[in-house]
């Protein structure tokens, strides 16, 4: 909880693209930050609300463990997180926030045939996304195929000759394309969730009434 501050803690990114969206929706809440970006804390002016400012790949971690009441962090991220068994038994509750939309993919060099899972069987597949990746090759019974852990440059392991292929963040395919590669199969559709909970008491007064105000941004959006 929200321990001596009487405030509630969420959980944004401090910088990127999933942080540019989360600021824009909490300016269409109504509300406004006091804090430059350069702290650890931004002060929500209208609601009792402390907005901790840190790497998306952190959020996660810091809601499930309590340090934050509520967070808001893409569906790649909180997934692969929860899939990898790294949040413990306080997984937090989730809903929804469309915006932040991106594709997690696996794809091959252009000139590998592809027709089915089956097909990437033995492959070994360059990706920040281990968890996700291994759950989805289990369940489409894809043998022998492993993962290799890279935090970037994905796609140049093919031609590095590290991997086979690759499981990313796509958007519009161009880096893929420039690389050599096509998308072979979608294995996650991702979106910004606001996660955490559930809450009790004052805490939780103060999320609903944040939940309130987002599901009126999201009502005049549809
Ligand atoms: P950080 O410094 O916080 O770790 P980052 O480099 O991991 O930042 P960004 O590139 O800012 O992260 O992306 C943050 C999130 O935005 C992604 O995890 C994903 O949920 C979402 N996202 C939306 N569209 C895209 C896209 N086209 N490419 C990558 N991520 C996207
Ligand atoms: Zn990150």
């Amino acid at each position: 909880g929200e321990a001596g501050t009487g405030r509630l803690r969420m959980a944004v990114q401090k910088k990127g693209r999933l942080a540019d969206e989360t600021f824009d929706l909490l300016k269409r809440c109504g509300l406004s930050l006091s804090q430059s970006k350069n702290r650890l804390y931004a002060r929500v002016q209208e609601m009792p609300i402390d907005i901790l400012l840190v790497r998306d790949d952190d959020i996660p971690a810091l809601v499930a463990g309590g340090a934050s009441d509520l967070g808001i962090v893409g569906g790649n991220v909180f997934e692969e997180e929860r899939a990898g068994g790294r949040l413990g038994s306080r997984v937090p509750l989730v809903k929804p926030l469309g915006f932040s939309k991106c594709r997690l993919c696996i794809a091959l060099p252009k000139e590998d045939t592809y027709s089915q899972p089956a097909d990437l069987g033995g492959m070994r597949i360059a990706t920040s996304y281990p968890a996700l990746t291994e759950d989805w090759l289990e369940r489409e019974g894809v043998k022998g195929a492993t993962t290799v852990v890279m935090n970037g440059a994905h796609e140049i392991a093919p031609r590095l000759g590290v991997a086979d292929a690759v499981c990313d963040i796509v958007s519009t395919g161009g880096t893929l394309d420039a690389n050599g590669l096509k998308v072979a199969e979608t294995i996650y559709r991702s979106e910004a969730l606001l996660i955490g909970g559930p809450l009790e008491g004052e805490a939780k007064k103060v999320a609903d009434a944040l939940q309130l105000r987002i599901e009126g941004v999201q009502r005049s959006r549809d």
